[in-house]
């Protein structure tokens, strides 16, 4: 994926929805989030600092693993919400590894939790852009819904997925 003005919308979404349905520990102050596009990184998805959520989007292929993504970087936060408080995720990465680490473990679980429900809310936040491709679809492009059923869901499920 590109670094583009839908992907930061999308993140943006996806970050406040995080904020509202999985709760802020520290109230007042939210994480942030930054899209890099960056070629030499080939094996990271992401990863979270002091309330910094960065993404990778040179290895992120759609807008639901960019979402699957932020959910993920959130339960790190929500592990260690205080900057420069990741001593004891070191810790147990020494002890356990980076796959057996019981904080990467349960940031894995929000994804499976998490993304569908969240995905979702995006979807319907963007609702207006479906109806307006529909428009587009019926008024400008002049197809015949009735007559002409198909295109007019593919382009649909186009909007969908962008
Ligand atoms: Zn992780």
């Amino acid at each position: 994926m590109k670094v583009t003005k839908r992907n930061l919308k999308i993140s943006t979404l996806a970050l406040e929805w995080c904020i509202n349905n999985l709760g802020n520990p520290l109230k007042t102050i939210s994480p942030t989030i930054t899209l890099k596009h960056d070629k030499r990184v080939k094996n990271m998805y992401g990863f979270y600092m002091d309330q910094e959520i960065t993404l990778h989007l040179s290895t992120i292929k759609n807008s639901r693993q960019l979402v699957s993504t932020i959910i993920h970087e959130y339960c790190h936060y929500l592990q260690s919400p205080r900057i420069s408080g990741f001593t004891k995720y070191w810790k147990l990465n020494n002890k356990f590894g980076y796959l057996k680490n019981p904080f990467e473990v349960e940031a894995r679980k929000f994804e499976v939790l998490y993304t569908e429900k969240c995905y979702n809310h995006i979807l319907e936040n963007l609702w207006w852009k479906i109806l307006f491709c529909l428009f587009l679809q019926v008024h400008l492009l002049d197809l015949d819904y009735t007559s002409h059923p198909q295109p007019c869901l593919l382009f649909l499920g186009q909007c969908f997925v962008w």
